[in-house]
């Protein structure tokens, strides 16, 4: 499919106009940023395992009834998906205490929430994306009231699904972000999930050994980065099968030569 003009580019994704209007062309990157962009590098193969974990899981959750930005994959690196009108809120959904709420409230790391709790931050990057109440949502009319509703009930019900997902194969689910979006259907605007779930957006704890198997490897500089995202595709059943593992080094952020049959 041929990629217009680029639209937006983000720090692990571009997004390029597609041939048809309404929808686009999402790329995923194999760089890495944390810190609010104070550190970077390339994780080549990243982008790729990202696009099919990101697609396996948002079929998933389509099934289960939650509309998403996705249309199709369309290559190794590439989506075609709705165009949507992003909403500047990203939604973090949290079991388990750890990261910047650890930081933020004193509260020990591990600790096990009684029940799923979901934060607002203001998508900024020049303010490190703030924590925000859902009043401050409201006030700058960043979402309305009905909206925020539904995805609240939303970002619950993908929090069950994916909680159960990678319970059943061997994962815990700390926490993740989730950002949604507004489509144009039949004149209506109709809330949809956008953007990707991935390692990139997740933290994913062995559940026996609590190995960090999520972005954190590159925060920490944990090393094995690669290794953690490829683990997670295998466990889930979609790792590329072009992917010849044997030829993987991963020490350092490193190439996944792939190996055409
Ligand atoms: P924390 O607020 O503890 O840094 O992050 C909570 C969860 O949301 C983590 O799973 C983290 O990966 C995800 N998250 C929060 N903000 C961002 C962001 O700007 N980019 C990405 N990729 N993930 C984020």
């Amino acid at each position: 499919m041929n990629k217009g003009k680029k639209l937006y580019e983000g720090k692990a994704k571009i997004l390029y106009e597609a041939p048809e209007k309404g929808f686009a062309i999402q790329h995923f990157k194999d760089d890495a940023t944390a810190y609010n962009n104070l550190k970077k590098s390339k994780i080549e193969g990243k982008g790729v395992l990202n696009n099919r974990i990101s697609e396996h899981i948002l079929i998933n959750l389509n099934q289960i009834g939650i509309k998403t930005h996705l249309v199709k994959r369309l290559n190794m690196r590439e989506q075609l998906v709705h165009l949507a009108e992003i909403i500047p809120v990203e939604f973090i959904v949290r079991n388990i205490a750890t990261g910047s709420l650890t930081k933020r409230l004193g509260i020990a790391d591990g600790t096990v929430l009684s029940k799923p709790l979901l934060e607002y931050s203001y998508k900024n990057d020049e303010l490190g994306d703030p924590l925000v109440a859902r009043e401050h949502v409201l006030a700058f009319s960043w979402a309305e009231e009905d909206e925020l509703n539904l995805i609240k009930d939303q970002c619950l019900r993908i929090n069950d699904f994916m909680q159960g997902m990678f319970r059943g194969v061997g994962i815990k689910l700390v926490d993740f972000k989730l950002e949604f979006g507004r489509i144009n259907v039949e004149g209506k605007k109709e809330i949809i999930l956008a953007d990707e779930i991935s390692p990139d957006t997740c933290r994913l704890w062995d559940i026996v050994s609590e190995k960090k198997l999520d972005k954190d490897r590159f925060r920490k500089d944990l090393g094995n980065v690669m290794q953690a995202y490829h683990e997670v595709a295998r466990r889930l059943g979609i790792m590329p099968e072009e992917t010849n593992i044997s030829e993987v080094k991963f020490n350092k952020p490193t190439a996944l030569k792939f190996k055409k049959k």
